[in-house]
């Protein structure tokens, strides 16, 4: 139920320093100017792509509108403020009063759950109709979160969430799924998508930890071009493309509290190392769209940021897409963030610092308000005009001129079988064997297990946020077939082989009952138990937690599971990683699942039996404790426990289990690690080559992560950062040798000046259990 009912019924209340290159000093002035210019224009292009006629109708547009006109476009409003309170419903009075009233040129959201396909199409159609019957005919665009597939049509196809793509390191992966999010939404009728999430996961109390690639910047800004380039490079005429949205522009998952929209402070330096990078890849890849971040950074709100969102985002990254607030934001910066008196100032400020469109969206303050502040002269009409322009160029680039109406075309893309193996290959790929004592796992063929915890019998605490409903609670609107841990080792060991004590409510009382699950393992003569524990499903704030310890009623029920004297497995199904320490010990395996969407069932049980070889890699610290939150790319006086000199021990980076953790039921080995110079000079390259051999007795994938160091530099350096990495898939036996290229700016930081840059010196090489040295040269001067 997405916001609908606040939405509905509440009343709205310089510099350009960084340098896209390294080795300042030894660049001329001029080639480093030209250089970026080059740069920009290039963005530009990618950001703009489109034809002569379009931009001609644009002008031509611009230059016919009225100033409601103009702010119309501006707006936009959710769903339920041209509906009927029954679901999907449109009111035609209240689509009137939006479209040819307010001019509203952008709709977004749904009421209280999916809609099928027929629906959607239906709403896009009237919608539509409305606009064709205004003066100027402006198409209305569209917007919706699909987040890990089309949330919001039932019987989408629901894959990982990007914890769990991140956990996949398959780039690949990540784009197949993105065409099909791409596919199922324009078969729905919809252009314009709100994903992909590039918030880089360091914060891991966070609730929307489980959409972002991790805590790596580097699997986070690969993740994330590559997934835009998935939705865009087909050109967004193509019925198969979307309209990306990278969000949320800046920081916002760095959270002080873990709580949803609570302030970020962040120094500059921090802000570019760890959290800027990906939306510059993102601009790079052609990202036509950007949402802002709800919250406020060293006391500024974001949305209020005329640095962050036209110095950096415009004139430095040279992002020329369209920037969209976020739910309510605006009036915002009045009603929570109190840094405007009163709504207008807040409409002036978001205006001038950078705002193209107002996700209002419970009503048309916003278009009153603008009006208002432009007729005072307090927002220039050529902000007004550069806003709208953006606006009518991305509704020429998705082909809205051409043909605003759901295609039939896009619509035969719904739905497709190809789609479900897709989606087990995806869950297959994220599922992390963090644990395996005794090689008890896989389980062979008949062994008898009891099944219990809270996520045994559930479908949302597989699939979690945005999952045909905002929450990913209700379950009512989940596909018919979708499975449970329990059904799917039912089909897997035999439903005589399988019992349970699990009901299908994650929170009934039943789930935690001791005393059952003793009884159960008593009286059926288990082998084993496997005991699914972590999180339902929760989306922003109502996923907010105390604690990220996992609720003692579970960490009860695995002490009851072991005091059974059974071997014990976790399966967890979690969004972000909760505290297991001190229950870990009782488990001999425990496998991660995270939310992995439609197949999460089945891919667990595969694991489970053997009949998928796990080759998920962590893509956080999965933390020990409140007081162990180190991050792998730590400093080095992160290493470092100390009383006194003598006393000192370098175990300061101390995780349950380390980024990039992941076992398999095969054994990988490496040797030969060799680079083909000793020394990188200027802007060289350097391949990085190693043979990797299974040497266990099963085919599996596995994937390879080079990671750097370097020695000294004019700030402190990370003890390790990863630089690359590359799946392969290895037969039993089989060696492969993996050739990797660098060059400096994957040896780059951010100085103490803010600049991107490659000091020279001595660096590391890692990869497994090899090491190797090389030099950094400045190229002569
Ligand atoms: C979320 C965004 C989302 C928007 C529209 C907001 O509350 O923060 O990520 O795109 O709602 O649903």
């Amino acid at each position: 139920m997405k916001k609908h009912s606040r939405s509905r019924f509440q009343r709205l209340v310089r510099r350009t320093d960084i340098s896209p290159l390294p080795e300042m000093p030894y660049f001329s002035q001029r080639a480093f100017t030209a250089f970026l210019l080059a740069g920009l224009l290039l963005s530009t292009l990618l950001a703009t792509a489109q034809s002569p006629a379009d931009r001609q109708k644009v002008e031509s547009l611009l230059r016919q509108m009225t100033l409601d006109e103009k702010i119309g476009q501006m707006t936009q409003v959710t769903l339920g403020v041209v509906s009927t309170p029954e679901d999907g419903v449109l009111d035609p009075a209240a689509l009137t009063k939006a479209i040819a009233g307010y001019k509203v040129g952008s709709i977004l959201n749904v009421t209280n759950h999916a809609l099928t396909v027929e629906q959607w199409r239906q709403v896009q159609t009237k919608i539509q109709d409305e606009a064709k019957k205004t003066r100027l005919k402006i198409p209305v665009i569209y917007g919706l979160d699909g987040i890990h597939g089309q949330t919001y049509t039932l019987n989408a196809t629901l894959f990982p969430q990007n914890v769990g793509m991140a956990a996949t390191r398959d780039p690949e992966l990540a784009a197949a799924i993105t065409k099909v999010a791409a596919k199922e939404l324009r078969a729905s009728g919809v252009r314009w998508n709100f994903a992909p999430v590039l918030d880089c996961g360091r914060q891991p109390l966070w609730s929307r930890f489980p959409e972002t690639y991790g805590e790596d910047v580097y699997i986070g800004k690969t993740m994330g071009a590559t997934v835009i380039k998935a939705y865009e490079e087909e050109g967004l005429k193509n019925p198969t493309a979307v309209a990306s949205c990278m969000k949320h522009y800046l920081a916002y998952s760095d959270s002080r509290t873990g709580k949803d929209r609570t302030p970020i402070y962040l120094p500059e330096i921090e802000m570019r190392e760890y959290y800027l990078p990906q939306f510059r890849e993102a601009v790079k890849a052609g990202a036509s769209t950007l949402m802002v971040n709800s919250s406020e950074i060293n006391g500024t709100p974001v949305h209020a940021s005329k640095y962050l969102l036209t110095d950096v985002l415009r004139k430095e990254l040279g992002f020329q897409g369209v920037i969209v607030t976020d739910w309510e934001d605006i009036i915002r910066l009045h009603t929570r963030h109190h840094v405007a008196a009163t709504p207008r100032a807040a409409v002036v400020m978001a205006v001038n610092a950078g705002i193209d469109m107002s996700m209002v969206p419970g009503d048309f303050s916003f278009f009153d308000l603008l009006k208002e502040a432009v007729q005072k002269g307090e927002v220039p009409i050529s902000r007004i005009d550069d806003a709208v322009r953006r606006i009518l160029l991305l509704k020429a680039k998705v082909g809205l001129f051409d043909n605003p109406y759901p295609e039939d075309a896009a619509a035969a893309n719904f739905g497709r079988p190809e789609y479900q193996t897709l989606a087990l290959q995806a869950a297959h790929e994220a599922m992390t064997l963090l644990k395996n004592d005794d090689a008890l796992l896989p389980f062979k063929a008949g062994t008898k297990l009891l099944v219990a915890g809270p996520s045994a019998r559930s479908i949302s605490a597989l699939n979690g946020c945005w999952s045909y409903t905002w929450q990913g609670k209700d379950e009512r609107w989940y596909p018919a077939g979708s499975k449970t841990i329990v059904d799917a080792l039912r089909d897997k060991f035999g439903a005589d082989n399988v019992t349970t004590t699990a009901v299908t409510d994650f929170s009934s009382p039943a789930n935690y009952d001791t005393m059952a699950l003793k009884t159960a393992a008593a009286a059926t003569n288990v082998d084993a138990i496997v005991l699914c524990l972590g999180e339902n499903a929760y989306a922003e704030s109502p996923g907010n937690i105390a604690d990220l310890a996992l609720p003692d009623d579970q960490k009860a029920l695995a002490r009851a599971a072991a005091a059974t004297g059974k071997p014990v497995i976790f399966v967890l199904t979690e969004g972000r990683p909760r505290f297991i320490t001190d229950i870990a010990p009782l488990a001999k395996g425990i496998l991660l699942a995270y939310w992995s969407g439609r197949k999460t069932a089945e891919a667990i049980s595969d694991v489970l039996a053997g009949d998928y070889n796990p080759d998920g890699r962590l893509p956080y610290s999965y933390p020990r404790s409140m007081g162990e939150m180190v991050l792998y790319d730590r400093k080095p006086t992160e290493d470092i426990r100390e009383i006194f000199n003598a006393d000192m021990t370098m175990d300061g980076y101390r995780p349950l289990f380390p980024f990039g953790w992941g076992l398999s039921y095969t054994q990988f080995s490496y040797s030969d690690l060799h680079l083909s110079s000793p020394t990188l000079t200027g802007a060289g390259k350097m391949t990085v080559s190693i043979t990797v051999k299974n040497t266990g007795s099963r085919d599996g994938k596995h994937t390879v992560e080079l990671y750097t160091r370097e020695h000294y530099a004019s700030i402190t350096p990370s003890t390790r950062r990863l630089r690359a990495f590359k799946k392969i898939f290895l037969k039993a036996g089989e060696s492969q040798t993996v050739n990797f290229t660098i060059d400096r700016n994957d040896l780059a930081f951010v100085n103490a000046q803010l600049q991107t840059v490659t000091e020279p010196g001595d660096f590391d090489v890692y990869i497994g259990d090899q090491q190797a040295a090389f030099t950094y040269r400045s190229p002569t001067p």
